[in-house]
């Protein structure tokens, strides 16, 4: 039996980005050889509808919104960061149930990035840093994998 492994929907097709448009990567579509692919959005997970604003963490990274000293929001500054942080934990609890100990993330998301996201300027400038999802993945011990 294939190991599990939690991967963007977004990378596997999934029209759930924030335009409503997918981001197919054949690098993670590749994955289903050696592992079950599970499809996680944690923006959808976490309430948010399909088309949405875009967001980005503002004043940290992800493991600052995780410990409550920056926030995700909106280009027009609605805070988001409930949303996140929810949608983050029910990805995680996915990733528990199925035994995941590696993970297939969409880059520069507020959510899924790893190693860089955008700097909460909403102006394409990426800082090192990993969105809410991927930092809780982190924190719990599960390799990721960033796919363009
Ligand atoms: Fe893709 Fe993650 Fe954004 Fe959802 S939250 S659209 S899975 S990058």
């Amino acid at each position: 039996m294939k190991q599990a492994m939690i991967v963007s929907a977004c990378l596997l097709g999934e029209n759930c980005r924030y335009d409503g448009k997918d981001n197919k990567n054949a690098l993670a579509i590749g994955f289903s050889s050696r592992y079950t692919l599970i499809p996680v959005c944690p923006e959808v997970l976490g309430g948010l509808s399909t088309p949405r604003v875009p967001c980005e963490i503002v004043g940290g990274r992800g493991y600052e919104v995780l410990e409550g000293r920056a926030c995700v929001k909106s280009s027009e500054g609605v805070d988001y960061t409930k949303e996140y942080i929810k949608g983050a934990k029910k990805a995680l609890a996915i990733a528990k149930e199925n035994d995941v100990t590696v993970a297939a993330l969409k880059s520069k998301s507020p959510s899924c990035g790893f190693g860089k996201i955008y700097n909460g300027e909403f102006c394409k400038t990426l800082v090192n840093g990993n969105g809410v999802l991927a930092q809780l993945l982190l924190k719990e011990g599960i390799k990721i994998i960033s796919c363009d």
